[in-house]
């Protein structure tokens, strides 16, 4: 065997692998995963039906152009079909993006602390991530933002809520932004989990894409639709880059079963949206519960919430899953902690509970 490896390409030295929530252990003491922001409903009957009927021809293709659900988008967007993209799951439609606008020399400007994925796909483009740290109250510095942009820049993220703090921006200060964007300059506004907003002066970056040709969507069925197995997301965004987000899509990346899951999910809506409200019940409960506790807590339009917990963030993830539920630790920081079943959140806050006296 020869001692020479294959030459890779410089950029994916320094670049972490993604890395995913942990899974709950089967036989250990956590039994309840709330880690990945995951929805913790079952598959709906029917869902589960028309994956099953797909699956008894996954010998074939699937249909690539995604026929039926970009029809079932376009009439629910009111969007017309050249303005739609589908891929593997929002995040490959984030690479997608970042692939169609920027490498070697370009910029991506997002705000620090976001979704991790972000950093990564950046790097491997070659183009060079600028980040912007969050408001002390864990928000988009959008003022900050604006000021970051340069004539190298060529994409922005705007996750809203941000992951991991579940904090939003509002339309005021979101449309101030979007007008000293260059227009040469994609904005993607990161919607992954819009059904979960409650907050009326959350713009519906929809709305927002329908005004200006340099705004993209970015929306997933991952997350209130239940499908995060399933791998599918898609993109609203004007002519151009919805056909650039076509040439970069990995071919036939979104499986028969997945169209047809989120085809019959858009039809299942009004039941997969109660299940959206029960969550936002539970995350109003945590919410409270935890600040009746004394934690300081950033309000959450997500499906999840943020606890800072600095040095003791690993601590506090171990002695989670010593008392039954998996949570997502970023050290140094705090914690991501994903609204599940009633009884998980309940564990959550026996232990949060214990470690605020301990405070
Ligand atoms: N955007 C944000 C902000 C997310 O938190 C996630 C999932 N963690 C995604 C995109 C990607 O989700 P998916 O690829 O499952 O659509």
């Amino acid at each position: 065997m020869s001692e020479t490896n294959p030459k890779l390409r410089a950029e994916l030295e320094g670049i972490p692998t993604y890395k995913p929530g942990k899974p709950a252990a089967a036989g250990g003491p956590a039994a309840y995963k709330l880690s990945s922001n995951e929805n913790p409903y079952p598959p709906l009957p029917g869902v589960l039906e028309s994956v099953t009927a797909a699956a008894e021809s996954f010998n074939r293709y699937p249909d690539m152009a995604c026929t039926g659900l970009m029809n079932e988008l376009s009439d629910r967007f009111g969007v017309p079909l050249s303005h739609l993209a589908t891929g593997t799951g929002s995040v490959g439609v984030a690479q997608q993006l970042i692939q169609a606008t920027a490498g070697p020399g370009d910029e991506v400007v997002y705000a620090w602390r976001s979704f991790e994925a972000y950093p990564i796909i950046t790097q491997i483009s070659g183009a060079t991530s600028v980040r912007v740290p969050l408001t002390p109250g864990d928000v988009h510095d959008l003022d900050a933002m604006a000021a970051a942009i340069t004539d190298r820049t060529r994409l922005v993220f705007v996750c809203n809520p941000n992951n991991p703090t579940g904090t939003v921006v509002r339309r005021e200060e979101l449309e101030r932004f979007l007008d000293r964007v260059p227009a040469d300059c994609l904005v993607v506004l990161d919607e992954a989990y819009r059904e979960f907003i409650r907050d009326p002066e959350v713009p519906d970056g929809v709305e927002l894409y329908r005004e200006r040709p340099n705004v993209c969507v970015l929306r997933t069925f991952s997350k209130a639709y239940g499908l995060a197995g399933l791998r599918v997301g898609f993109a609203i965004a004007h002519e151009p880059v919805a056909a650039a987000l076509r040439k970069t899509a990995v071919p036939f990346g979104v499986s028969q079963l997945a169209q047809e899951a989120a085809i019959a999910s858009l039809r299942a809506e009004d039941e997969l949206l109660g299940r959206v409200g029960s969550l936002v019940c539970e995350r109003t409960r945590v919410s409270d519960a935890l600040r009746a506790q004394g934690w300081t807590v950033p309000e959450s339009q997500a499906n999840f919430v943020w606890l800072r917990l600095g040095e003791r963030t690993v601590d506090f993830a171990a002695a989670c899953e010593q008392a039954g539920v998996v949570v997502r630790p970023f050290a140094g920081e705090g914690v991501r902690v994903t609204i599940g079943e009633a009884e998980a959140n309940d564990i959550f806050l026996k232990v949060t509970e214990a470690f605020h006296k301990e405070l």
